[in-house]
């Protein structure tokens, strides 16, 4: 075999060497991505009837056990929503639609499906009522359900990876990232992925290594190959020659010694050069990141993640499940502090036992606060989880995606009212995202109802620069540090007042950015465990005074004031 050398983009640090598993385009995704490759076509069978036939029973009993769960758990207008899509699934206009499809000849069960679920959508949206429109969005969820069942994905094709995976894809999403882990996937290797897209995030959490944007990394990579990848300078090997193994192995020696160094460092109180005391947190998901982060010196963990707990789940997990889940893995943080979000979910984020109605502008929809809004008994199922957990850890409670300050009070007032119901005396802190330029612009009259911020750049950027965090032709737009977003930092910290800010956007981990962050008055910055070690070192090396010498190594120019 002859070894290719790749060149793209590093997105998360480190070494690594494994076999590839390619993951190819999922089909039933609505991608953002120019010239599909048309992968995922199936062959065109005689049985096309009974494909449909069996893909609807399978369906309609996914639908039951989903209306039940959902009425027990959550509210009974959630649980209508599947009935309603069982019982359209029964009507026989539907299938005598799709039978007359296929009586058209040369067109499969996923054609006919296709096509007729489009119509009926198409009908539907068209309809004076908003109420009959929005079930045109029922209706595409159920041909995605079907086609899912008739192409027999039940299960995620990223679970259970084999150790040493390396994962080599187009692009990931969300639903796709919670199934890695940090004891199968050796490193990931993305056509698209910018620095703060998901899977590149989650890439840094778990300490693999990631790069993104190498051109038609699916095709050149085969199933099983022999790969290199080094995510500080963005370069992969394909099947690299016995020279090339070599030069890696030598590397993996060095960095393991440089490593033993580090602990110790990362463990001992971080002071700027002018004597200034800086916090810095850990971002984690799961029990592993928290024992990880707590490994690696970590403060606290700045940003507990609720959102891949529940997109890795079957169900809608019960308040008892998410309490020892996440009991369970702030275990190792003692006395420390923990900031857990209330869940994020909406825009890309969709657990499949959640149905949302597909939007127009996702990202610009329901998301964060306004789907636990939405869904009372979600917010207050969630609540009530949180403040159980508070009662045995130094605990915060996070506000994901706020823009109007009546949506905080909301929040807050819920909080009050259960911990009421619980007998709580006094509720934990509460803390508000600010990730959008409203909630930044706001803050004056934010802090009159929380106790605490983080600033999320990742959404922050997205939402200031108009450039879609996960959407690969706009990524030369995406700066997690332009002028505009450091603005919007400075005049949320001078707005907070006394009120503590912590900065937890993936940002908060650059090197360079960090002398701007700490000159604009932050001194609690939460990262990757991953990066603990570097952020600490780079404190050291700043003074907070605009020093112009010390910018000598800082990407950021401006005087973001
Ligand atoms: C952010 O938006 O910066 C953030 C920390 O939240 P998430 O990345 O989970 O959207
Ligand atoms: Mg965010």
């Amino acid at each position: 075999m002859i070894m290719q050398t790749l060149q793209g983009v590093a997105v998360s640090p480190g070494l690594a060497r494994g076999k590839a598993f390619v993951y190819k385009a999922e089909i039933l995704r609505k991608t953002c991505i120019e010239g599909g490759d048309g992968e995922g076509v199936e062959p065109i069978r005689a049985d096309q009837h009974e494909r449909i036939i069996n893909a609807m029973h399978d369906v309609r009993r996914g639908l039951e056990t989903d209306a039940d769960h959902m009425s027990s758990v959550l509210d009974n207008h959630a649980g209508d929503i599947f009935k309603a899509q069982s019982a359209m699934l029964q009507d026989k206009m539907v299938l005598s639609d799709l039978e007359q499809y296929l009586s058209k000849g040369a067109v499969d069960a996923e054609e006919a499906v296709r096509a007729v679920f489009a119509l009926l959508a198409s009908r539907f949206r068209k309809s004076v009522s908003i109420a009959t429109r929005a079930r045109g969005d029922d209706i595409e969820d159920l041909s995605r359900r079907l086609l899912q069942s008739l192409r027999g994905i039940y299960a995620h094709r990223l679970e259970g990876l084999p150790n040493g995976t390396v994962l080599v894809a187009r692009q990931l999403f969300p639903s796709d990232t919670v199934f890695l882990s940090r004891s199968s996937t050796v490193a990931v290797l993305a056509e698209f992925a910018g620095p703060a897209a998901h899977a590149a995030l989650l890439a840094r959490e778990l300490g693999i290594p990631c790069i993104g944007g190498i051109s038609r990394i699916v095709h050149l990579a085969n199933p099983g190959d022999d790969i290199i990848v080094d995510g500080n300078t963005g370069r992969t090997l394909i099947c690299p020659d016995p020279e090339a193994v070599q030069a890696y192995e030598q590397r993996c020696a060095e960095t393991v010694i440089a490593s033993k160094g580090a602990i110790p460092i990362a463990r001992s109180i971080t002071m700027t050069r002018d004597g200034v005391a800086v916090s810095v947190m850990a971002n984690a998901r799961s029990p592993e990141d928290v024992t990880l982060a707590l490994h690696n010196g970590a403060d606290g963990i700045g940003l507990f993640r609720t959102e891949p707990f529940f997109m890795a789940s079957k169900h809608l997990p019960s308040v008892q499940e998410f309490v020892d889940f996440l009991v369970h893995s702030l275990e190792p943080v003692g006395n420390l502090r923990v900031n857990v979000r209330l869940l994020d979910i909406g825009a890309d984020k969709n657990p499949h036992y959640l149905p949302m109605p597909a939007e127009p502008d996702p990202f610009l929809g329901r998301r964060g606060v306004r789907v636990l809004l939405r869904y009372p008994d979600l917010l207050a199922a969630q609540l009530r989880a949180l403040l159980e957990v508070s009662r045995r850890f130094t605990m915060g409670i996070l506000i994901p995606m706020v823009t109007l300050e009546s949506d905080v009070i909301r929040v807050v007032e819920t909080c009050r009212m259960i911990a009421k119901d619980m007998g709580m005396g006094a509720m934990p802190p509460i803390g508000a995202m600010i990730e959008t330029p409203a909630a930044a612009l706001t803050v004056g009259r934010l802090v009159q109802h929380v106790d605490f911020l983080s600033i999320g750049t990742n959404d922050l950027t997205q939402y200031t620069l108009a450039a879609g965090r996960e959407n690969p032709l706009v990524s030369e737009y995406f700066h997690d540090d332009h002028p505009s977003v450091l603005r919007l930092i400075a005049l949320a910290i001078a707005d907070a007042g006394s009120t503590p800010v912590s900065l937890c956007g993936e940002l908060a981990g650059r090197s360079a950015a960090i002398p701007a962050l700490l000159r604009v008055g932050l001194r609690t910055l939460s990262v990757a465990s991953t990066l603990l070690c570097d952020v600490r070192k780079t404190i050291r090396e700043t003074t907070t005074s605009a020093d112009k010498a010390e910018d000598s190594h800082t990407s950021t120019k401006q005087d973001p004031t």
